[in-house]
């Protein structure tokens, strides 16, 4: 770990950022043909040696830094290639929001890309995916560098060809679908991703700490259980809480009492609820947890007769994301929907396994401090705070504390209308829709406009318009937390934004009225030329027809754009100037969240780039987090102070016992990620040696040699069992039958065991020749098809009962009493055992199966 005590990361690396600014200066006299040349010069300088690309940093990221200026028109700054140079070291760069880190990221993703084995930079989103990767082909064009883009719209053959780029833009999710597709392949030529080398995470918070709870699964459906549910819904109606059952909110658990056991087991008619065979307990307690902990509207909406997660960070809606084990069933079942059927996992990862994949990992955020920790210990990443390039100036008022949550609100939507009586922007901050509509309404009643947005689906298309006006004067916003992904809220207004967004109305306005006139395809091709499409398509977001139809001459549209670009550029700064003599954008949080990283995320909107700001939070002691985990300390605290409803408390004492019970929710949290992951890292080794095994096995042209070597190990497993048990004749029997040869028992028994193994190794090989001999003249090849095919089909099959008996060992571990046992050493046992049974399993059945395999050919 580094002492990070005095520290600062932009003296530490002068020296080299002085190096890039000198080199930069002689490229700016270079051609655009002799910049291009820049990227073969550089290749051939690092001749694939990974070792070398330290000592071509100063020159690849001059090049990078001239390409960015050529494109873009913008000189990028040192803490921007401080960042960059962070990011190659497989760190996490802190850097504040508006700091301008999608620029940053192409630094290091050029470096790494001359090695050749191509980059990843990971979004949390497609939106973000295509916008960086729009701006990065642009740029990287006048390297000769090439950029893939995948999202979840991208077809299988296109996705292919684009994760052979150099570098390529993908969402975390559609990167770790693909990597368990890919070893799910049946052959070698359906694989579509390279071995893992380098990526780097934008908003690395989001996607290592906050998704970490949440793995990756491909399921295939089984039966429904209808049954189940509706019968364990109808228990948790009838039973009560505390009494029969208690709520645990700081682990989201439920605990029956011994009351509500025997109510439950005389109610479904069972002896024991905690059997191993009963399946009741797992749907009691998510009936359970579906009545009592997972609220409609706040953790989940129903859109389309579908339960729909909302993530608890962001306050978006998660499409297609289901919760497992049963519970989002459970929670169908409780709103009366239809009950999709239960999913059968195949094959599932974590994020946090999924990007350890990497050789070199590095991401950025504007919020990582906070979780330091665990980033080092976890993923080996330390977390370099980037000093911004001008200084923040943003005041962050102390906490206002009211005893009640009713008058907490009313503080609020008084000092909404306060701000907007003076015309200063103000974003409020809300940890559920349920609360962001809360205030709508109360604004509703103060005749206030606002702009809301919550994770609703008709407010997230809104989106991009609702934060262009975020910052513009006379704005109130209300949004659900949105984790800082990818919207920069600038004072004024932004010009390119607003100019673009007018176009398109104006565009649209001309569709309706059918004012324009049409072209033919040929003529409009002659005159659109391919910088123009591509400013329509993706700016616009028209597609190519609509282009075609609407569109006389991509020349004129440019020059509207140059010409409302200025006019707005203006009027813009003009608002701008008079926001900030108001004292910028006044940013107001509602309630403290769980981890300070997410409160700095709102807090971190205002105050960009070195603009003044503010923010406050209004909290009460009514709070979820206070009330759960706050402890009596501040209740006391309360009391000493003894001050009436109506009056906020803003004290430095407070203050700190507030950060203190939420730095111990971040500790909570963290150690439940922490056991999760020590508890997923068992599953994580078995895996990597289950797909390491097939692997091999889709990339081997002569797959005789793992048959002959699983059937040695079958024997030779067998014969252990022959001599520890007294189960001799039955053992040799099962031997003989498995490699379906005919010996006499009556012999074999006579050999020592020496010869018997001799024997039997013999006999196998024999015998797979024969076979081989009568396939191969049959049909020529088709052994080696075979033995592929049933090779693969049973790890498949064996892994997939495996992890389902691997999720069922870690409920009921957690379930049973241990007393004095760790439960991690007695999961990691077990898991053990399991893993074996499941080898010795996949290996049995592949030899009984291609023993007996015939070719029936039909006439
Ligand atoms: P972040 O992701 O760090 O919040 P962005 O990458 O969205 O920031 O950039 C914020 C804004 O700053 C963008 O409009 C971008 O064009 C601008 N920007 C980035 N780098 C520079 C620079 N060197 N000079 C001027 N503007 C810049």
């Amino acid at each position: 770990m580094l002492n990070l005590l005095n520290y600062n990361p932009l003296n530490k690396h002068k020296i080299i950022i002085n190096k890039i600014n000198k080199i930069h200066h002689k490229l700016q006299k270079y051609s655009n043909i002799k910049l291009k040349e820049q990227t073969n010069k550089l290749k051939l300088e690092l001749n694939n040696d990974r070792s070398r690309i330290d000592s071509i940093i100063p020159e690849a990221f001059a090049t990078a830094k001239e390409a960015v200026f050529r494109g873009t028109g913008l000189l990028l700054f040192d803490v921007q290639l401080l960042g960059g140079i962070i990011l190659n070291q497989n760190n996490i760069a802190e850097m504040k929001t508006g700091e301008g880190k999608t620029l940053v990221a192409l630094l290091p993703a050029y470096l790494n890309s001359l090695i050749g084995n191509g980059v990843h930079i990971i979004t949390v989103n497609d939106y973000l995916a295509e916008r960086d990767s729009i701006l990065a082909k642009h740029i990287f064009s006048y390297l000769d560098t090439d950029i893939g883009l995948i999202t979840q719209s991208t077809n299988y053959n296109i996705r292919r060809k684009e994760y052979q780029c150099s570098i390529t833009y993908i969402t975390n999710s559609e990167l770790g679908f693909d990597y368990l597709k890919d070893n799910m392949a049946i052959h070698k030529n359906d694989i579509l991703q390279r071995n893992f080398y380098y990526a780097i995470i934008d908003e690395v918070d989001s996607i290592l700490i906050d998704e970490a709870r949440t793995p990756l699964i491909i399921s295939g459906t089984t039966e429904i259980k209808h049954n189940f549910y509706e019968v364990a819904k109808k228990a948790s109606n009838l039973l009560k809480s505390q009494n029969d059952y208690k709520i645990d909110e700081k682990s989201k658990n439920i605990i029956l009492t011994e009351k509500g056991v025997s109510f439950c087991e005389k109610f479904l008619e069972v002896n024991n609820l905690y059997d191993i065979n009963s399946p009741w307990i797992k749907y009691l307690i998510n009936a359970l947890k579906a009545k009592e902990l997972f609220l409609i509207n706040r953790d989940y909406i129903i859109k389309n007769n579908e339960v729909i997660i909302v993530d608890e960070f962001t306050g978006r809606i998660m499409e297609g994301r289901r919760w497992s084990d049963g519970l989002h069933q459970s929670i169908e079942a409780k709103e009366n929907i239809k009950i999709e059927a239960e999913n059968k996992t195949l094959a599932s990862i974590t994020y946090q396994n999924l990007f350890l994949l990497y050789k070199k990992l590095s991401g950025m955020t504007g919020t990582a401090k906070t979780e330091e920790n665990e980033f080092i210990n976890i993923y080996k990443m330390n977390v370099i705070e980037i000093p911004t390039h001008k200084k923040c100036i943003r005041k962050d008022l102390p906490d206002l504390v009211y005893q009640s949550e009713y008058h907490k609100w009313q503080a609020i939507a008084n000092e909404c209308s306060d701000m907007y009586k003076i015309g200063r922007p103000t974003l409020i901050g809300t940890t559920s829709i349920e609360k962001s509509e809360l205030l709508a309404n109360m604004l509703n009643q103060l005749n206030i406009p606002y702009n809301l947005l919550n994770a609703k689906p008709e407010n997230v298309t809104r989106e991009a318009q609702i934060i262009i006006q975020a910052g513009k004067k006379y704005s109130i916003t209300i949004s659900t937390n949105m984790a800082g992904r990818g919207t920069d809220i600038i004072l004024g207004g932004n010009p390119h934004q607003i100019t673009i967004f007018k176009i398109k109305n104006y565009i649209l306005k001309k569709q309706d009225n059918k004012i324009i006139h049409y072209h033919s395809k040929k003529d409009i091709n002659n005159k659109l030329d391919d910088k123009s499409i591509h400013f329509l398509q993706n700016e616009l977001e028209i597609d190519h027809n609509n282009i075609e139809k609407e569109v006389k001459n991509s020349k004129k549209l440019e020059k509207i754009y140059i010409k409302l670009l200025n006019q707005y550029k203006e009027l813009c700064q003009e608002e701008k100037n008079e926001i900030i003599s108001l004292g910028g954008l006044y940013v107001i949080g509602t309630e403290r969240h769980e981890s300070r990283r997410i409160d700095n995320q709102l807090r971190g909107r205002s105050g960009r780039q070195g603009d003044t700001g503010t923010s406050r939070f209004f909290l009460s002691l009514q709070d979820n987090l206070f009330r759960i985990f706050g402890g009596n300390n501040i209740d006391n605290l309360m009391n000493k102070l003894n001050i009436n409803d109506n009056t906020p408390i803003e004290s430095i004492i407070l203050t700190k016992s507030l950060n203190s019970a939420q730095k111990k929710v971040e500790a909570y949290f963290y150690d439940i990620r922490k056991q999760l992951f020590e508890y997923d890292e068992v599953i994580n080794n078995q895996r990597k040696a289950i797909y390491r095994e097939r692997k091999k096995i889709l990339n081997s042209t002569f797959t005789r040699d793992c048959i002959i070597e699983y059937a040695e190990y079958t024997i030779n497993e067998m014969l252990t069992l022959y001599l520890k048990k007294n189960r001799e004749k039955i053992i040799l029997e099962q031997i003989i039958q498995l490699l379906n040869i005919k010996s006499n028992l009556n012999i074999v028994k006579t050999m020592n065991l020496k010869d018997m193994r001799y024997y039997f190794f013999e006999q196998l090989r024999i015998s797979y020749d024969l076979k081989e001999i009568y396939l191969e003249q049959l049909r020529p090849g088709l052994i080696r098809q075979l033995e592929k095919y049933y090779l693969l089909q049973q790890i498949d099959k064996g892994w997939q009962e495996h992890i389902e008996k691997m999720s069922l060992l870690k409920e009921y571990i957690g379930w049973r009493s241990y007393g004095q046992q760790d439960p991690l050493i007695e999961y990691k046992n077990e898991a053990f055992h399991l893993f074996i049974n499941m080898i010795t399993y996949i290996r049995q059945t592949v030899i009984y199966l291609i023993m007996r395999s015939r070719l029936i050919i039909e006439t």
